[in-house]
């Protein structure tokens, strides 16, 4: 069994009719349930939950509180490369672009982890375009090897690996995997990633699970907003977030909200998520799934940023460039344009005002296997 056949069940729900059945009543129902189901998760999602954003807000920030306390992660993402054999419509590191495109040597990786480690981060996210021939797994486990010293967290987000990759950057010190599925919809998905590897929907489907089987200790997951009707999208990434914690119970399912933001192209949008939209994707995310991790992007403004911060997200990027090398070196082509472009300090001065405490490390890799007595 693979997610695949929740996808396809998904797909043949009558969403005409389907999100105007969801009553108050039914919102009340998910509001007071211990665990939401897929019905209360529809509910949640349905303009039948808009009047009870204020109540779903108070539940998703007592079980934030209650399951990660009153603490922020902080990482920031680090461009390895920009190659890029795909073209998707809503990408600057697409390859119909022609600019100069560049791969960090092993020292300029170095001097960019330097730079980073120096603001006190200890989470790195690392990121590629994606180029088996260009910036190969093989490259990434050798960046790997050196921002294991810099950093105490180190995962990846690169093109979709097969489960022994997975496993041999795992054993180099990787920890957590990011896979975003951009588009669950089908259709869609076919129409927007026009050229390249990509365009293999369930490769990219099933890699999130290849991860958690190759046993990385953290898998992010979501979906770019606005690419499609946002509901459906929400759902599906619940869903497959909640699959793969019922099905790996020893990985870290996390998810993510990232809206499409402008890039090189003149994609527009097919779906408007409005900052409240947004709001509801994250409380119906948190309500049913209250253990997992919810990470926030500088793709979003700083003042949406710093309210909502007690709406259930438990991790944050901060002081992020999304070219490559962008800490250390320039000229490079943004992947897409933030929003917030604060600094780490910054971003912990905003926290701690608002009453959070900004964790920069809270796990290591050990150096030696646990002794069993
Ligand atoms: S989204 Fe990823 S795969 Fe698509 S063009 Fe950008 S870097 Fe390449």
């Amino acid at each position: 069994m693979s997610f695949y056949e929740t996808v396809t069940r998904l797909e043949q729900l009558p969403y005409d009719t389907l999100w105007s059945r969801y009553t108050a009543e039914d919102v009340q129902r998910a509001l007071r349930a211990e665990q939401v189901d897929e019905e209360g998760l529809m509910a949640l999602l349905s303009p039948a939950a808009e009047p009870y954003l204020e109540e779903m807000a108070q539940k998703a920030n007592r079980l934030t509180r209650m399951h990660f306390g009153h603490v922020m992660q902080l990482f920031t993402p680090m461009y390895l490369a920009d190659f890029c054999v795909n073209h998707c419509t809503y990408c600057s590191f697409s390859s119909i672009y022609d600019y100069p495109r560049k791969r960090l040597t092993l020292d300029e990786v170095a001097r960019e982890a330097e730079v980073i480690a120096a603001t006190g981060l200890r989470h790195i996210l690392i990121l590629t375009g994606e180029s088996r021939k260009d910036s190969p797994a093989s490259y990434v486990k050798e960046c790997v090897e050196v921002l294991r010293r810099y950093f105490s967290s180190v995962s990846i987000e690169v093109n979709p690996l097969s489960t022994a990759e997975y496993a041999d950057l795992r054993e180099a010190g990787v920890d957590g995997l990011t896979l975003y599925q951009e588009v669950y919809h089908q259709e869609t998905y076919r129409a927007l990633h026009i050229k390249g590897p990509k365009r293999v929907y369930r490769n990219r489907l099933d890699a999130p699970e290849r991860g958690c089987q190759a046993g990385f200790r953290s898998v992010n997951i979501g979906a770019l907003l606005g690419m499609y009707e946002w509901r459906r999208e929400a759902l599906a990434t619940a869903l497959h977030a909640r699959y793969l914690q019922d099905k790996y119970p020893e990985c870290e399912i996390g998810l993510a909200i990232p809206r499409f933001r402008p890039y090189l192209g003149e994609h527009n949008p097919a779906s408007d998520v409005s900052d409240r939209a947004l709001v509801q994707i994250i409380l119906a995310y948190r309500l049913f799934l209250p253990r997992s991790g919810i990470s926030l992007s500088t793709r979003e403004p700083s003042a949406l940023r710093d309210h909502l911060v007690h709406l259930g997200i438990t991790k944050m990027s901060a002081g992020v460039s999304t070219e490559v090398g962008g800490h250390s070196l320039e000229g490079g082509t943004p992947q897409f344009e933030i929003s917030d472009g604060r600094s780490v300090s910054e971003v912990v001065e905003m926290l701690r005002q608002q009453g959070l405490e900004p964790v920069f490390k809270d796990w290591d890799i050990l150096s030696e296997p646990l002794a069993m007595s």
